[in-house]
Order: C-alpha cells, then sequence, then structure tokens
C-alpha cells in the first residue's frame, strides 16, 4: 500500500564510485534488511540491535540469509556463492531518522552492478521500489518537514554555487517555514478576534480596534513584501545569471568564453564568422554562477548555416537576464555595433573593451558616447578587458555583484526566496492584503476582512504545505531525484 509499506532505492549516483547506498524506509524496513544481511558469525539478527548502530557483514540472496540463520552457519560462510557484496549496514529506528519511519541504509561497494544487485535483493525480500523523492515525501507526510524544507533538499541537491548552497541549507533548517508560519499565526490571531467583535458587538468594538488591525496589516505587507522582493536575486543566486555574449565576429567572444570556462571548449580562429552555433556553459566566477551563451556573430549573412546561428543569437539575446559585450578595441566601432547595440536595448548590459593588450583605435570615451547616442544611458559598466591576457577578472566580478547583488553576496541570515512556486504564492498573499487595506481604508463592512485575511492566509499555507492538496504534493516531489 502506498505511502505505509516498505520502500526502497538505490540513493547514490549509480556510477563507478568508492561507496554506494541503498536505502529502505517503512514498518518492514529491519525485518527486510535481515532476510538479506548475514553477520560473519551467521547469527546476529538486524531485528535485536540498538538503534542508529551499524553492522558489518553481507548481502545476500533472501532464500540463504534465512537458510544461514537457522542452520547458524559460521564463518566460511560469507565466501559462499549466494554473497553479493561485503557491506555496512546502519539501522535506525523511528522517529528519529530521514522519514521518521524505520530506515536501515545499506553501504556497499559502489558500482552500478554492486548496488544494482543488493537493491534487486532487497526487493525480492518484500521491499517496493521507491518513486522519486518519495522518502522526503514520507518525511513531509510523517509531519518531521514542511513543503520549504523539503524542496530545499532539492535545492541542496542542485546548488551550484556556495551562497545557493548556504541558503538552500538554511532553509532546510526551516528559516523560511518559521518566518511564513510566524505571519500566519498572527493572522489567525487578527481573524479570531475579528469573529470575536462580530459575535459580540456589544462587548468588543471593531472600530476601535481597527487602527491596531490596520497597522498590523501594513506590517505583514511590509514583511511579505521584503521576503518577495529578495525573489529575484534569489533565482539568479540559485539557478545561475542567463548571460549571453555578443560582439561582431572576431571581438573575443569565444576567447572569453574559454576563460571563464578555464579551458579550451570554443573553436577559437581568427577567421570571422567561425562560431557559427550557440554553446551554452554553466559556470562559476567569485562565487556567482553564469550561465553563459557564446552566440554566433551576429550579423547578417547569406550562409545558411551561420543564419541560423544568428537567429538562435538573437534568441539568446531575448531570454538573457545580461549581456557581455565585447568590443575590439583594437579596431574602429562602425555602425555595425551600433546594431548590435539596438539589439540588446532594454537588457542589463556589461561592455568589455576587449583586446586593450593591443594597439587602442577605440577607447572608453568613443564607446561610453555611443552606447549614450544609442539611448543605453551613461551608465553602462565599462571594462577595459584582454581576454588573452586574461586581464580585467576582478573588475568583470566586481561590477557583476553590484549590478545583481547590490554588491554583497553573503546573505547572512536574510532569507532568500529562490523558489518560483514561493515567490508567486508570496504575490497573491500580498495581494490580497493589498484588497484588505483597500477595505479597510473604504470603511467596508467587517466580514470583507476576513475573507481576504484567510485568503492571504491560504496562500502562504500553501508555501509551508498547511493548505496543500495533494496533487501539488505529488508534482512537487515527483520532481525529486531518484533515492531522495
Ligand atoms: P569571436 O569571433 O568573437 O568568438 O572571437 P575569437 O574569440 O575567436 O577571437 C578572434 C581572434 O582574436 C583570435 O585570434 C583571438 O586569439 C584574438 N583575441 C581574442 N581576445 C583577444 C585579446 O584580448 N587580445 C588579443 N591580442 N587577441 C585577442
Amino acid at each position: 500500500m502506498e505511502d505505509t509499506d516498505t520502500i526502497a532505492a538505490i540513493s547514490t549516483a549509480v556510477s563507478e564510485s568508492g561507496i554506494g547506498v541503498i536505502r529502505i524506509s517503512g514498518p518492514d524496513a529491519v525485518e527486510i534488511a535481515d532476510r538479506v544481511y548475514r553477520s560473519p558469525g551467521g547469527k546476529k539478527r538486524l531485528a535485536e540491535v540498538d538503534t542508529h548502530t551499524i553492522h558489518y557483514g553481507f548481502i545476500v540472496e533472501p532464500e540463504a540469509a534465512g537458510n544461514a540463520l537457522q542452520s547458524g552457519i559460521s564463518d566460511a560462510s560469507e565466501k559462499s556463492a549466494d554473497v553479493i557484496d561485503e557491506v555496512l549496514v546502519s539501522v535506525m529506528r523511528a522517529p528519529r531518522t530521514y522519514t521518521a519511519e524505520d530506515v536501515v541504509e545499506i553501504s556497499c561497494h559502489g558500482g552500478i552492478l554492486a548496488v544494482t544487485r543488493v537493491l534487486e535483493a532487497v526487493l525480492k525480500a518484500g521491499a517496493r521500489a521507491a518513486h522519486p523523492g518519495e522518502f522526503t515525501k514520507r518525511a513531509y507526510l510523517n509531519g518531521r518537514i514542511d513543503l520549504t524544507e523539503a524542496e530545499a533538499v532539492m535545492d541542496v541537491i542542485e546548488s551550484k554555487n556556495r551562497f545557493a548552497l548556504q541558503n538552500a541549507v538554511s532553509q532546510v533548517q526551516g528559516t523560511l517555514y518559521r518566518k511564513i508560519e510566524e505571519v500566519r499565526k498572527e493572522m489567525l490571531y487578527q481573524s479570531a478576534h475579528i469573529e470575536a467583535c462580530l459575535d459580540d458587538p456589544e462587548a468588543l468594538s471593531f472600530e476601535a480596534y481597527l487602527p491596531e488591525f490596520s497597522s498590523e496589516v501594513q506590517q505583514w505587507t511590509k514583511e511579505l513584501s521584503a521576503l518577495l522582493a529578495t525573489a529575484d536575486s534569489g533565482r539568479l543566486m540559485q539557478e545561475g545569471i542567463r548571460t549571453a555574449i555578443v560582439g561582431k565576429p572576431n571581438a573575443g567572444k569565444s576567447s572569453l568564453m574559454n576563460l571563464l570556462l578555464g579551458e579550451d571548449r570554443a573553436i577559437v580562429t581568427p577567421v570571422a564568422g567561425t562560431t557559427r552555433d550557440v554553446l551554452t556553459e554553466t559556470i562559476t566566477v567569485g562565487g556567482m554562477t553564469l550561465v553563459v551563451t557564446d552566440t554566433a556573430g551576429i550579423r547578417e549573412t547569406d550562409d545558411l548555416v551561420e543564419k541560423i546561428g544568428v537567429q538562435r543569437a538573437k534568441g539568446a539575446i531575448e531570454r538573457a537576464d545580461l549581456i557581455f559585450y565585447l568590443i575590439d578595441s583594437s579596431t574602429y566601432i562602425d555602425t555595425e555595433d551600433q546594431e548590435i547595440l539596438n539589439l540588446i536595448q532594454g537588457k542589463k548590459i556589461i561592455i568589455l573593451q576587449n583586446k586593450t593588450d593591443l594597439h587602442t583605435l577605440t577607447d572608453e570615451r568613443q564607446i561610453r558616447r555611443m552606447a549614450s547616442e544609442t539611448g543605453l544611458g551613461d551608465d553602462i559598466p565599462v571594462i577595459p578587458f584582454s581576454a588573452t591576457e586574461k586581464t580585467g577578472l576582478d573588475e568583470l566580478v566586481s561590477a557583476l555583484r553590484t549590478m545583481f547583488f547590490d554588491g554583497k553576496l553573503l546573505f547572512n541570515d536574510e532569507i532568500v526566496i529562490t523558489n518560483a512556486r514561493h515567490k508567486e504564492l508570496l504575490k497573491r498573499a500580498l495581494e490580497s492584503l493589498k484588497q484588505l487595506s483597500k477595505s479597510i481604508d473604504s470603511q467596508m463592512p467587517e466580514d470583507f476582512y476576513t475573507i481576504d485575511l484567510m485568503s492571504a492566509y491560504e496562500a502562504l499555507g500553501e508555501i509551508t504545505g498547511q493548505e496543500a492538496g495533494e496533487d501539488l504534493v505529488d508534482e512537487i516531489f515527483s520532481r525529486f531525484c531518484m533515492g531522495k
């Protein structure tokens, strides 16, 4: 049966590795483990060991383990043909476990064959293969963690840089959950007070209470808006800043890409128009993650292959959070540069004045003038750069920080919203609070207040899972990886 049976899965990557872990969770976890476990002396039963202890032994075919126990087979037995692998078995009984159920973890040798065969034996012994995310889902359904903590577990796994990791780890520990629940508790209290006023207007005056209520609503709005305001930098921190490298052919785009990558991945050639496709890579610079697309030289062309590249480059620009615009300062800028600038209007731009190691024909002043004439403003960062000499990188990192993270990257104790679902629900809660403020200002009847107050309360409850339906929960956990 779903959610009450015993499940098992490989929890580590199935690849050549030092160890692999098979996790079993559910009421029969220990019993099932006993069916495949054989201790060196053949006598130990995991059902009898203390909780949170580790045991050396062997995994054998289920029937073989049973026979061994019955006949009290001796030390020679581990050499028998039934032995699948030499293992360490951790026995952890409910409720202090990842799922809050009985959990057994079998650490075997890594590699595809050993882990797969151990899992097969465990399944043969009575466990059901777990769905992706099912262990974490059980932790949630058993009330050990809330939805924000569960989602943060996935964020920890997917973290691309240490800031994202720090934030995810803090949310695993419930920082967002506590913040949201704190506001929800106050909302519930206020709602109860309003109801009481409505029930007994003689004893409790709503009029007299209104100023206090109004200031509470303002306070919630302030707090939730502050949370919402972190969402943009949160997404960029979590998923990376989508960056497109643009510039005329030969400006040095591929060279910049390679410099950022630290290896020769893109093809660098002195012939104009050789980067024909778009190349996307995830790169970490100065602690920030950039998802960088090197675009083909943007220029009108008759060459079909190149034309497709040009189309893709335009697409990459549209999707980008940031443009690195490279200008070859050893040549003159021309109308082609002007056209590129037109194409990237409205985007966040950092101009890299590349090839400063060569004789300069286009200086910073000229670049600024052109940007200004194209209507891009006067405050675009223009950074003297050399992709071949590797100069200008520090300035680039610092410009990025200023542009996207107000110069700071350590968020310390600040809760940062990195999840699109949380962002949408925060918006919904704020929308309801806005309605509520309007109702207060226009002195609507009292029962109007509770409707909006409750819809804000419910939106926030959907973030933590207090108000989440089964479909949503299934949807969230289906995105998890196997064995988590
Ligand atoms: P792309 O067409 O914009 O991708 O340009 P590439 O990266 O292929 O570079 C074109 C040529 O310029 C190559 O020969 C590079 O070695 C050279 N190049 C790129 N950046 C620099 C630089 O900063 N200084 C110098 N001297 N040459 C550079």
